[in-house]
């Protein structure tokens, strides 16, 4: 009865493997069970891990070496079953359902194996290929939660292995079963759900119109739930199928029945993976979530919860600006050195001085600084946010802001993108990808700018410290600092649900869409691998990505400064065309010149300021926060400028990297374009009224 698609499947193998090449092998599961902690723990590779489910988004690929051959493993989005609601799901089900897979291996969580069920059972309909990993067992061991592996294994008829991937327990037996599964023959496969007879009438139904035995019934009554245009290209005559099936799916949309199958299926399976888990689980304590929700009685506690998040927050941005100050100078003044004995012996072997110049008061200096400035913030700002990520706070924080985003008429998920923004806002736009609804989608995307990412905190913590914190005594100045930067998120934050509740009021309309939102169990962090990855993966990726930009800029903006046209430099010029609208926003015209100019990446657009003051003030020097305060003050600069910087800097246009992840997101340039013009516009009305209000008390 089943034979057929397994023995497509099969061909599809046969003609994908050759002598040296292992089996491919897809990992599925449901979000947060541990896939790309075993996909990692396989391959060697970094994938992206957190504790809050919807992080996987996009295909990760790697291979491990097992008995001298190579075996490719595909990390699928985490999905929750494969009847294809939403993206992710898609994605997940056509790779399992069309790719040339030879084993498919259901990563489950153990801790609660009765809900993970139904993906396994789901994924038997289409395929016998199948290895069930029950990760997590060291914290089903913590609850008393008995697995009974070979019950399991009788009742789903594949084999099941018991791991803790973040310690590798147990990972020489999942390859090994891998392997065992790879060389079975798929056609003795029965899957373990019993339907009810209406959908067994509907299967045999629809298999004999389209001339049956063409793929397996099961599978189809699954697939023509939604009918793929991938589903039809397995089939022979796809024209006259397609018709068939659309036919018969219309009869069965207009008789009421559809919609019935489909929830008939989900039950059949949801009662098939309980019925599974009360005969191979025991649960020894039935309270074993009770520390959990005392935890979440007050982190997600209407008021203290708003305050925890907040003063959690500040904590972060204090550790982050009081410990960054010393390896800061200390990066600053080794820079320092560099640059003169540089200096001294390109002098020495007689370089020329335009090359000399263009090198090292244009190039190095801005990557110095991006360097000095950015990298200790970094690798302190991104573990501690790694470690709460990692700890389980990320959900709770969209538990908090749900309400909020509701009345925006937008998605509590948009929490968990917004902070993704934090880090970076190419990465929060490709979050997105976790909320379902399109409207609400686009909401978060053209959004999620509003939130400052890692380039642009050097920006305002350098103008917080010189303005308004520098000057006190030292643990008042970190405080201060502190307060006021996320005072400036804050106030992002309110941006963020000011501008969505716009959108869905103008150009998005539309009610919320429902959406269960899954607390995670608190987890105790890796803290030595939580740091090391967020330096390696995090912190030196941006940090790369900002040095490359540095270096061409840096350049860029020396020529800028030094070639003249009738006896003024470019920079002067073109700064003296923007001066007189951007004194409107409270700005100037180098200041708006270098926004403009950091527009691959914010992190460098304090370098330029200081660069192109220093081109008319002849001097040269840069290396403390006094004298580059000095510097920005003879420039003209009060207090007014300082905040309308600082608000310019969180409230403008995003940088190229995200405006090109956005326009591959939607696919759209208008989207592309609105989410440039929004925020710079709303940036620009701020600034202009504050500079303005400000102003009169002058
Ligand atoms: P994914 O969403 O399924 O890819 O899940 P991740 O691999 O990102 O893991 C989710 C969380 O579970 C992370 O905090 C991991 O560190 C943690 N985790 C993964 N495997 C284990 C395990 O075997 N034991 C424990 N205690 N935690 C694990």
């Amino acid at each position: 009865m089943f034979s057929k698609l397994m023995a497509v499947n099969e061909q599809l193998n046969e003609a994908y493997l050759n002598e040296n090449k292992g089996y491919t092998i897809a990992l599925i599961g449901n979000p947060n069970v541990g896939k790309s902690t075993v996909f990692n723990a396989l391959t060697g590779m970094h994938q992206h891990t957190g504790n809050w489910p919807g992080k996987t988004v996009a295909l990760a690929r790697g291979s491990f070496l097992h008995h001298q051959k190579s075996h490719e493993m595909i990390d699928l989005p985490g999905t929750y079953s494969l009847l294809a609601h939403s993206r992710e799901e898609e994605v997940t089900r056509d790779y399992i359902c069309f790719s040339p897979c030879d084993v498919c291996v259901v990563v489950c969580d153990s801790t609660c194996l009765e809900r993970n069920l139904n993906l396994v059972l789901q994924t038997l309909e289409i395929t016998d290929k199948v290895v069930v990993c029950a990760n997590l067992c060291d914290e089903a061991n913590k609850k008393n939660i008995i697995i009974h592996k070979e019950k399991l294994e009788q009742a789903l008829g594949v084999e099941v292995v018991l791991m803790s991937a973040r310690s590798a327990v147990g990972l020489d037996e999942l390859k090994e079963a891998v392997m065992r599964c790879g060389m079975k023959k798929g056609d003795t496969h029965r899957p373990p759900v019993d339907y009810s007879p209406m959908i067994e009438q509907a299967i045999t139904h629809i298999s004999k119109v389209i001339q049956k035995k063409q793929l397996q019934e099961r599978f189809i009554a699954i697939k023509l739930l939604e009918g793929n245009q991938q589903f039809y290209q397995c089939v022979k005559n796809k024209e006259a199928v397609q018709t068939i099936v659309e036919q018969e799916i219309k009869q069965l949309k207009n008789g009421g029945v559809y919609d019935q199958l489909e929830d008939s299926i989900v039950d059949a399976i949801n009662q098939k993976a309980l019925h599974i888990a009360n005969e191979c689980i025991t649960y020894q304590q039935a309270d074993y979530y009770e520390k959990d929700r005392k935890i979440d009685r007050i982190v997600t506690h209407k008021v203290w919860g708003i305050l925890l998040m907040i003063a959690l927050l500040g904590l972060i941005f204090w550790i982050t600006i009081s410990a960054a100050n010393v390896p800061s100078e200390l990066l600053t003044d080794g820079f320092h050195i560099i640059e003169g004995k540089l200096n001294t012996w390109f002098h020495e072997i007689g370089m020329n001085e335009t090359v000399r110049a263009i090198l090292m008061d244009g190039v190095y200096k801005t990557s110095a600084w991006v360097i000095s400035v950015m990298l200790p913030p970094m690798a302190i700002f991104f573990p501690l946010f790694t470690i709460l990520e990692d700890f389980g706070y990320l959900p709770r924080v969209a538990f908090n802001l749900d309400g909020y985003f509701r009345k925006a008429k937008a998605c509590g998920k948009q929490a968990l993108t917004m902070s993704m923004g934090f880090g970076c806002n190419a990465v929060g736009v490709s979050g997105c990808r976790i909320i379902d609804s399109p409207r609400e989608r686009l909401i978060a995307i053209l959004t999620n700018n509003f939130v400052p990412c890692n380039g642009r905190y050097p920006t305002l913590i350098a103008i917080i410290t010189m303005f308004f914190a520098g000057m006190l005594a030292a643990p008042w100045s970190g405080i201060v600092s502190a307060l006021l930067l996320t005072g400036t998120i804050l106030l992002g934050i309110i941006l963020t649900f000011w501008v969505s509740s716009l959108l869905s009021m103008t150009l998005l309309k539309g009610v919320p869409s429902a959406f269960t939102l899954e607390l995670p169990p608190y987890r105790k962090p890796q803290f030595a691998k939580v740091i090391v990855r967020s330096i390696f993966d995090r912190t030196l990726f941006v940090l790369g990505r900002a040095i490359s930009v540095a270096i061409p800029a840096g350049a860029l903006i020396w020529l800028f400064a030094n070639i003249t046209i009738q006896d003024q430099t470019l920079l002067v010029i073109i700064s003296d065309f923007l001066d007189p609208f951007a004194r409107q926003l409270g700005l100037d015209g180098v200041i708006l010149l270098a926004f403009i100019l950091g527009f691959p990446a914010n992190e460098i657009v304090v370098p330029i300021i200081i660069m192109a003051y220093m081109s008319s003030s002849y001097m040269m020097e840069m290396d403390n926060l006094t004298a580059i305060k000095d510097l920005l003050v003879s420039n003209g600069w009060t207090w007014i400028t300082a905040v309308c910087t600082m608000l310019f800097s969180l409230i403008h246009f995003p940088c190229a990297t995200t405006l090109w992840t956005i326009k591959k997101e939607t696919g759209s340039w208008k989207w592309t374009a609105l989410s440039f013009v929004i925020p710079t516009a709303v940036g620009m009305i701020i600034c202009f009224l504050v500079s303005h209000i400000a102003g009169l008390f002058m």
